[in-house]
């Protein structure tokens, strides 16, 4: 019973994860935080794939509810096991650092780097043991070039970058591969509120990418056929950065 664990993969570049790792033959364990509705949609949409899907829900900030929730499934489901696990939860919460409060600045960081510290620690032990598993953390364009209103959010992506290059090194030998995604603007909830006929602009190939086309890297960096990329980061933005 081989898993994939997904965080926020109720909705856009998560729920696209979901159904591309279903069609790999994996079991999907789907994270999101409250959005029900949208993650029982994606559970169906796995499910179309011939593969079973469980919803887990939890903050990924909240370090007691990942100990109690995924830390309980591993520990009540001896039989199966997590071979991939997508860190993709994340939240944006932009503000110039001269008005940003405290909250704006934890909830950030907490949602992505908190959040990759406290769910890939309980995860990584499982695949050593089974000397083979996969990592993909997905961090943005911010993280790598810094945008500004969104030091917050650029911090927390830079620091997954730093921990998935540290960590990729430390489980090398045990055939575990720890890489990053870094997309630009991909068209999901998370970039309704931008303007898209205007920053298209920007961006070489002149459009936002779709969840899809970043679920696919993210499909391959999972499989077996990169077993040699680790600490990659995989910029996917169209020219816009590089
Ligand atoms: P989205 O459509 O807003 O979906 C966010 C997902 O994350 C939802 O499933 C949400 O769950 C979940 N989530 C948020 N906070 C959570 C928490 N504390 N605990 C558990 N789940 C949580 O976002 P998206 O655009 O697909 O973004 C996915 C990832 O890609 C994020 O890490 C984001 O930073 C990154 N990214 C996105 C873009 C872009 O242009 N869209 C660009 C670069 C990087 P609920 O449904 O329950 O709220």
């Amino acid at each position: 019973m081989k898993y994939a664990f997904v965080t926020g993969g109720s909705r856009g570049i998560g729920r696209a994860v979901c159904i591309k790792l279903a069609e790999q033959g994996y079991h999907i364990l789907i994270n999101y935080k409250s959005n029900e509705a949208e993650a029982k949609i994606t559970q169906a949409l796995v499910r179309e794939k011939g593969v079973d899907a469980e919803l887990l829900p939890f903050d990924v900030s909240d370090k007691a509810a990942v100990d109690a929730m995924l830390g309980g499934w591993i520990e009540n489901n001896k039989d199966k096991v997590i071979e991939v696990l997508v860190n993709n939860a994340g939240i944006r919460q932009d503000a110039l650092l001269m008005w940003m409060t405290d909250e704006q600045w934890k909830s950030v960081l907490g949602s992505s780097l908190d959040a990759f510290y406290y769910v890939t620690r309980l995860v990584v032990t499982g695949m050593l043991t089974k000397r083979y598993g996969r990592i993909v953390n997905v961090v943005s364009l911010s993280g790598l070039k810094g945008m500004p209103g969104q030091t917050n959010y650029s911090a927390a992506k830079a620091g997954v970058i730093g921990a998935t290059k540290a960590l990729a090194q430390e489980v090398a030998r045990r055939g575990v591969t720890v890489n990053a995604v870094a997309p630009g603007f991909i068209r999901t909830d998370m970039t309704h509120d931008l303007n898209e006929a205007e920053l298209k602009s920007l961006i070489p190939m002149q459009r936002f990418g779709e969840p899809n086309e970043v679920a696919d890297a993210i499909a391959f960096l999972a499989s077996p056929k990169a077993s040699y990329i680790t600490g990659s980061v995989l910029s996917i933005n169209g020219g816009l950065y590089s």
